[in-house]
């Protein structure tokens, strides 16, 4: 097959587009569209997330096309464009949301899946609102240190990067029984945290369940979780141990290998995955620039499991 002609440049040349794909802001005729989100305001600790998505494109420059593991090219496969940043306001939590969403809504009316680059946590809220204003209620598969399912981190106010989800399962976002998170661990201010999660409807797997069970068992409780729905997955990079991925605002120690997380995203094939975003990429703290180059390839990873339902379709 041959390469598609903005391909013929090399890595290093031209400007950073996600994976050196066009840039079209509207994706008209796209399979896919990769929506930047700078916006680090909701971060509760180190910001710096509003500079992720310049990273990661900067860093996905690399991904030469073809995935060996999952033996497809999304590229190929594919019309992937990168739709440019949402036009986020710093100063206002609601008016940010407003935009995400609205920008979400007008990539899937062109008929495009969209993953989003973070940007903090906060923005996957008003991805899920406008992806389940036309597909309805979500299964949603969490990659993350933390449950993020807090009420409120701040008294008084309902949006922070800790309380994503906690409103998405109030506002009837994420379908009941069909969440589950991976990877939780590090200190918590009390004994309960993991637990309101589990009352609010999360299956948890921590990071230590995820030693326990291995990678396979691990892949069985998310498809037990999420099976038959349309799956949302969103992947915060601090999933990951501070070893492979410093760049982030609120490290935690003893986390998932580079590899392990390759593997449980490469094991959602087959799902009807709908959307997903990687979040928490804060260039400040990623001196070599592993943290971003790691989410340029799960990003890949997330292309290359959509390359591979296309070509299912067009063969049957
Ligand atoms: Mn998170
Ligand atoms: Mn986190």
């Amino acid at each position: 097959m041959s390469h598609t002609p903005e391909f013929t440049a090399q890595p290093y040349q031209g400007i950073a587009t996600f994976g050196r794909r066009p840039l079209d802001l509207r994706a008209a005729g796209a399979d896919v569209a990769i929506l930047g989100v700078p916006y680090d305001s909701a971060t509760t600790y180190r910001s710096g997330a509003r500079l992720g998505p310049r990273a990661i494109r900067e860093q996905s420059l690399l991904l030469w096309g073809y995935n060996n593991a999952l033996r497809v090219n999304p590229f190929e496969t594919l019309r992937i464009v990168d739709a440019g940043d949402v036009d986020v306001v710093p100063v206002s939590i609601e008016a940010t949301q407003r935009a995400i969403q609205s920008r979400v809504e007008d990539l899937r009316g062109a008929g495009a899946k969209v993953l989003l680059l973070g940007g903090d946590h906060s923005i996957s809220l008003p991805s899920l609102r406008g992806h389940a204003s036309t597909l309805g209620e979500l299964a949603v598969v969490h990659f993350d240190a933390h449950p993020d399912t807090w009420n409120e981190e701040f008294p008084g106010h309902r949006y922070s990067h800790g309380t994503p989800f906690r409103r998405a399962l109030e506002e009837g976002l994420i379908a009941k029984g069909s969440y589950v998170q991976v990877g939780l661990r590090g200190p918590t201010a009390g004994p309960g945290d993991y637990e309101q999660a589990r009352a609010l409807g999360a299956r948890v797997l921590t990071a230590d369940a995820v030693y326990d069970l291995g990678m396979d068992g691990v892949l069985e409780e998310i498809h037990d979780a999420v099976r038959k729905r349309p799956v949302y997955v969103t992947l915060d990079i601090d999933v990951v141990d501070p070893a492979f991925a410093p760049g982030t605002g609120t490290p935690e120690v003893g986390g998932l290998t580079s590899r392990q997380i390759l593997q449980l995203v490469r094991g959602l094939k087959g799902f009807n995955l709908v959307g997903c975003d990687v979040v928490e990429v804060a260039p400040a703290y990623d001196p070599a620039g592993i943290t971003a180059i790691l989410a340029a390839n799960l990003a890949f990873e997330f292309l290359s499991l959509w390359g591979i339902s296309k070509s299912h379709k067009k063969r049957s």
